[in-house]
């Protein structure tokens, strides 16, 4: 089983998908944690160039591959050899943050977005996305002074980011669980909780 979680700025991913990650260990599976990017030696190298050479102007199109390259390495070296040992992978972020922020952010060509994500993960989706949908508002403000390059993106950026989050998830709703980011964190987690329930292995 292999769930995404998806969502802007400060809307509390790497919170949730570790507490799920806790929860479904506590069931006695084995759990893949995971996150992009930076998960592969390589990939770690990528994560301080992009969230460096953003700041200093780093093309939008060498951005978007150079993310799909360290999607490419997560997809072969972590993700998929959990998914063949039976294990449930949980990612932070994947090819909907591309969509949303190479693609809408930074206005690419959605369908370019989304050719090199298909070939950069041998076409690999996930059972399941969660969307934590959060205001960029209210999600740039949790964040306090972690002004970090993407951080200081005008809110429109922020805006549009999110819009495509949400697009992406009506046009597929089978596919995603959006659950509203504003909410207490145990409830998330709960809602969460209950839609993976249902389609966990035995
Ligand atoms: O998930 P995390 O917040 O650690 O991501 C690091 C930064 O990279 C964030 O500021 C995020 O907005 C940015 N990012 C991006 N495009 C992606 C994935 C992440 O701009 N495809
Ligand atoms: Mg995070």
């Amino acid at each position: 089983l292999f769930v995404a979680f998806e969502g802007g700025e400060g809307s509390g991913k790497t919170t949730q998908s570790r507490l799920i990650a806790i929860w479904l260990r506590d069931q006695g599976y084995d759990v893949v944690q995971t996150r992009e990017p930076g998960s592969t030696k390589v990939g770690m190298r990528l994560r301080a160039i992009l969230l460096d050479a953003a700041e200093r102007g780093l093309t939008a199109r060498a951005e978007a591959l150079l993310y799909a390259a360290d999607r490419a390495e997560h997809v072969e070296k972590v993700i998929r050899p959990a998914l063949y040992r039976g294990s449930l992978v949980i990612t932070d972020r994947y090819v909907d943050s591309s969509l949303a922020y190479q693609g809408a952010g930074r206005a690419l060509d959605p369908e370019d977005v989304s050719k090199i994500n298909a070939w950069a993960t041998g076409g690999l989706v996930p059972h399941l996305t969660v969307l934590i949908d959060t205001p960029p508002q209210v999600g740039l403000t949790r964040l306090g002074g972690a002004v970090d390059r993407i951080e200081a993106e005008p809110l429109e950026f922020h805006e549009r980011v999110r819009k495509e989050f949400r697009a992406l998830a009506a046009a597929a709703p089978e596919r995603y669980l959006v659950v509203d980011g504003t909410q207490p964190l145990e409830v998330i987690t709960r809602q969460i909780q209950d839609r993976i329930r249902d389609i966990l292995p035995d």
